[in-house]
């Protein structure tokens, strides 16, 4: 049986504000098959970002169990927990956090070096990532000389050039106008779809939710379907 790409059980997250406690997430379970898209489609507060930042193992739960490929986190080193992030999820998050010094081509290339691959291999698969989304023409350029939309996909390449087994989304169209959104949207999709991973989404856009495969929503801190 295949092992699936992210399993969340009874995730409970709380942040202490001054003398109460705020529980963010009270016994979250998730579970994301490889190859499937998952919109996470919640109001602003209810606790997306908390929840993509646990999977994505950037924030260590108050209690409750995260499992990617087969492993739980919780069990591992650090330096496995590094290397699980680094190499097995990619993160997309509204603003491109681009580095400015770079180029688009670079910033697809660093995490790749990173990971220690060679300057030329990272190079060329950064440039059939540019091809593929249609921005090749914009390679040599910072970020600050792209335009939003632009900017997202650099971004989005940049989080699938490991060959990550899943991605993680933080309303990564938020910050676009909505056709440039469903255009990027589109490249998000085709890549993922093409490149088999698993997608967990948070976004605001009912429209770009409808297209995946299933719709989860928060409710009082637990993962529940979402109805359409
Ligand atoms: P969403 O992404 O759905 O808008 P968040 O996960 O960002 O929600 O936040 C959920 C709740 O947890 C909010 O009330 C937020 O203020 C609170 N919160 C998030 N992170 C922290 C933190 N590090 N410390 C304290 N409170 C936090
Ligand atoms: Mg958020």
């Amino acid at each position: 049986m295949t092992n699936p790409a992210l399993q969340l059980r009874a995730v409970a997250q709380e942040y202490g504000q001054g003398d109460s406690v705020l529980q963010v997430l009270k016994g979250a379970s998730l579970t994301l098959m490889p190859g499937e898209m998952v919109a996470l489609v919640a109001p602003s507060g209810t606790g997306k970002s908390t929840l993509l930042q646990i999977a994505g193992l950037l924030e260590k739960p108050t209690s409750g169990e995260v499992i990617l490929g087969g492993r739980e986190a919780s069990a591992l080193s650090d330096d496995e927990r590094t290397a699980l992030r680094r190499n097995d999820i990619g993160f997309v998050y509204q603003f491109h956090h681009l580095l400015p010094e770079f180029s688009a081509r670079e910033n697809i290339m660093l995490p790749q070096l990173i990971a220690g691959l060679p300057r030329d291999e990272a190079g060329s698969r950064a440039d059939d990532m540019l091809d593929y989304l249609r921005i090749a023409h914009r390679a040599e350029h910072r970020p600050a000389e792209l335009s939003g939309g632009e900017q997202q996909r650099v971004a989005i390449a940049r989080a699938v050039a490991n060959a990550p087994r899943l991605l993680l989304a933080d309303e990564p169209t938020g910050n676009l106008d909505p056709q440039t959104a469903s255009y990027v949207f589109e490249a998000l999709e085709a890549l993922v779809r093409q490149s088999g991973l698993s997608a967990l989404i948070a976004t605001h856009n009912l429209e770009l939710a409808a297209r995946m495969d299933r719709q989860v929503t928060l409710r009082d801190g637990q993962v529940v379907p979402r109805e359409a």
